[in-house]
């Protein structure tokens, strides 16, 4: 991994528009969130990779009430558990204003979107 903290490689990927994850190049283990070192073998020799944008619905909820002050959109909002690549499960929004029916095991499409000052990752719902 290269220095620059545990996150460096997701803010570059970001910057980027891609979607990365560090792959443990001694055994190939994709581990999410990153470490130090693999959780499979222990190696610390990580390679922070492109993958596609697209993955299938673990789990979500609706969210009616804000957290926080402040706000990352309008409630209610759909926040989601994307498997992406085995091992890889990102927490992600529905697009805002996105009608699909939303259902677990569902394949989705990620994009990255900024909301507020921040870019997420965001899951689009085919409408039906
Ligand atoms: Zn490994």
């Amino acid at each position: 991994m290269r220095d620059g903290g545990l996150f460096a490689g997701w803010e570059a990927a970001i910057h980027a528009g891609e979607l990365r994850f560090p792959r443990c190049r001694q055994c190939g283990s994709w581990n999410w969130y990153p470490l130090p070192r693999c959780r499979n073998c222990g190696s610390s020799v990580q390679e922070w990779t492109k993958v596609s944008p697209q993955g299938t619905l673990y789990s979500w909820t609706r969210v009616h009430r804000l957290f926080a002050r402040e706000a990352v959109t309008d409630v209610p909002y759909v926040t989601g558990l994307v498997d992406v690549v085995a091992g890889v499960r990102l927490v992600c929004l529905q697009r805002p204003g996105s009608g699909g029916e939303v259902r677990i095991g569902m394949p989705v499409q990620l994009s990255l979107d900024r909301i507020g000052d921040t870019a997420h990752w965001i899951f689009d719902v085919p409408e039906r």
